[in-house]
C-alpha cells in the first residue's frame, strides 16, 4: 500500500475529532509530500536538528509535533516552529522553555510526558511528580500545557489497555482541576500497534508512523 492509501484506511478508522499525526521521522521530503497531497497537515518529529531541516523545506501550513525527547541546549532552535512540544518532563526543561520563548515574545504549547510504565529506559515524569512539574508550569508566563502524552511499554493488549487507562484517568483528574495555565484538550497515545486500543480507552491524538510510511530504515550516515 502507499501513503495515501495508508493515510486514507486510518483515516477512515478514526472519528474526525481525533488528530492523526504522521509521524514522519527518518522520512525523506518526498514521502512527506505524498502524505500532505493525501491530506495530512501534522507531521511528528523527535529530532530537533532534523526537524529543523524540515520546517525550512517544506509547506509552511504544516502543524508541527516535537514528539522525541527534548534537550534543554536545544530549545532555542525551536523556538516559533513548533505547533506542539509533547515531551515536556522536568522542571529543567520547563525552564529553559520558559526562558526561551519569553525572550522571543512566544507561547510554547506543551503536553507533559508521563512515564505510565515507569520503564527506566524511557522518558516522561513518574505520576508522583506530576503535581511538582504542573505547579511550577502555573508560574510561567509563556508556556501553556494542552495536555498529556505518553509512549507505554510493549506488551498485549491487557497490557496496552490498562496504561492507556491510567493516562485517561489522570487525564481527567486534571480536567476537573481549576488552573491558569494547564488546560486538558490532547490526550495524546497511540501509535502504529495500538493506536486503536488508545482510542477506544480515550486517546484524542494519535502518532503513526510505520502505519502511514512504511518500516523505517535506519541508515548510518
Ligand atoms: C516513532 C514514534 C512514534 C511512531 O511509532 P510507529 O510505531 O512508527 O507508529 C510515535 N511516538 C513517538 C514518541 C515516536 O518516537
Amino acid at each position: 500500500m502507499c501513503i495515501a492509501e495508508n493515510i486514507n484506511k486510518i483515516k477512515n478508522e478514526i472519528s474526525d475529532d481525533i488528530t492523526l499525526i504522521s509521524v514522519s521521522k527518518t522520512r525523506t521530503i518526498e514521502e512527506l509530500e505524498e502524505a500532505y497531497q493525501a491530506g495530512a497537515r501534522d507531521f511528528g518529529e523527535n529530532k530537533v536538528q532534523e526537524f529543523t531541516e524540515k520546517v525550512e523545506k517544506f509547506h509552511s501550513d504544516v502543524r508541527w509535533h516535537l514528539i522525541g525527547h527534548l534537550q534543554r541546549n536545544k530549545v532555542k532552535y525551536i523556538v516559533g516552529k513548533v505547533y506542539l512540544i509533547h515531551s515536556l518532563d522536568n522542571i529543567k526543561l520547563l525552564e529553559e522553555i520558559e526562558k526561551k520563548y519569553a525572550a522571543k515574545g512566544q507561547i510554547a504549547n506543551v503536553l507533559i510526558q508521563i512515564n505510565i510504565g515507569r520503564d527506566p529506559n524511557k522518558s516522561g515524569i513518574l505520576e508522583e511528580n506530576l503535581e511538582e512539574l504542573i505547579s511550577a508550569c502555573e508560574k510561567c508566563s509563556s508556556v501553556k500545557v494542552k495536555g498529556i502524552m505518553t509512549v507505554i511499554p510493549k506488551g498485549d493488549e491487557e497490557s496496552c489497555r490498562k496504561y492507556f487507562a491510567k493516562m485517561k484517568r489522570i487525564y481527567d483528574d486534571l480536567a476537573k482541576k481549576q488552573y491558569s495555565n494547564v488546560r486538558m484538550e490532547y490526550l495524546s497515545m497511540g501509535m502504529t500497534g495500538d493506536y486503536k486500543i488508545a482510542i477506544s480507552e480515550g486517546a484524542n491524538m494519535v502518532r503513526i508512523g510505520e502505519g502511514i510510511f512504511g518500516k523505517r530504515m535506519y541508515k548510518n550516515i
